[in-house]
């Protein structure tokens, strides 16, 4: 299996070397992820300059540093060392649940991985503000996910979230509590106002839901789909016009 790892947080990252340690054991491995952070850049793709690499030294790995954002990562991996079964994303620095999947650059790089005709799995761990995620702690619970996973090729895009401390392996839903994305004012340090995007949670999580599952200690594993058709609306509109005829 040929494996391309990617990830949002930048290739010197210690959750991308931990997912290439992992998954060095599931196959033929090459890292490509974005120079520096790139954090919460969603689905973007570079269309107005070009793309450059350069190889770059992460123990026990052939890794490559990309000035790009996560999907031209995956994008030029796919082109470059072509024949990619999976794109494995992560492990993120930070969860990424429910809402967060349509800013996640993490998820992108999985995304991009399915638009291409591969597979495309995203890995994120829980962040707090004084302490990265303990990766050698957490490295046997993503070698269990992806053994989970790997061997269901029907599953073209998944997205792994792993509580602090992982319990058992959860199917779940993408949690659509809706939040309130506020923006919040605050001073720098000349007295100036400037602003701040928060996305603060209005709802409790429903169960059956990713985010539900990660507060509860399992390891939540949600199947998506690109499509984003609203099947009902779509009946409903087309039902409507027939009527109308
Ligand atoms: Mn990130």
């Amino acid at each position: 299996m040929r494996i391309l790892i990617v990830n949002d947080d930048g290739v010197y990252s210690p959750g991308i070397l931990a997912l290439a340690e992992v998954a060095r054991d599931l196959g033929d491995v090459l890292v490509a992820a974005p120079d520096v952070e790139r954090s919460s850049t969603g689905h973007a793709v570079t269309h107005s300059r070009p793309l450059t690499y350069r190889r770059t030294r992460l123990p026990g790995v052939e890794a490559y540093r990309v000035d790009g954002t996560p999907a031209d990562c995956v994008a030029l991996g796919f082109s470059v060392w072509g024949n990619v079964d999976v794109v494995l994303s992560g492990i993120n620095l930070g969860l990424n649940l429910g809402n967060s999947m349509w800013h996640s650059g993490t998820l992108a790089g999985a995304k991009q991985a399915a638009l291409m005709g591969a597979r495309g799995i995203a890995l994120s761990a829980p962040i707090s503000s004084s302490d990265e995620p303990d990766f050698s702690a957490l490295k046997p619970h993503v070698s269990r996910a992806l053994h989970a996973l790997l061997p269901h090729s029907e599953l073209k895009l998944v997205n792994v979230n792993f509580p602090a401390k992982p319990g058992a392996l959860e199917w779940t839903r993408q949690s659509v509590r809706h939040y309130d994305g506020k923006v919040v004012p605050a001073k720098d340090p000349m007295g100036r106002t400037h602003y701040w995007f928060t996305v603060t949670p209005l709802e409790e999580a429903e169960p059956g839901t990713d985010r539900f599952a990660v507060e509860h200690g399992s390891i939540s594993m949600t199947p998506l789909r690109l499509d984003l058709t609203d099947e009902a609306a779509l009946v409903a509109q087309l039902s409507a016009l027939r009527t109308a005829v």
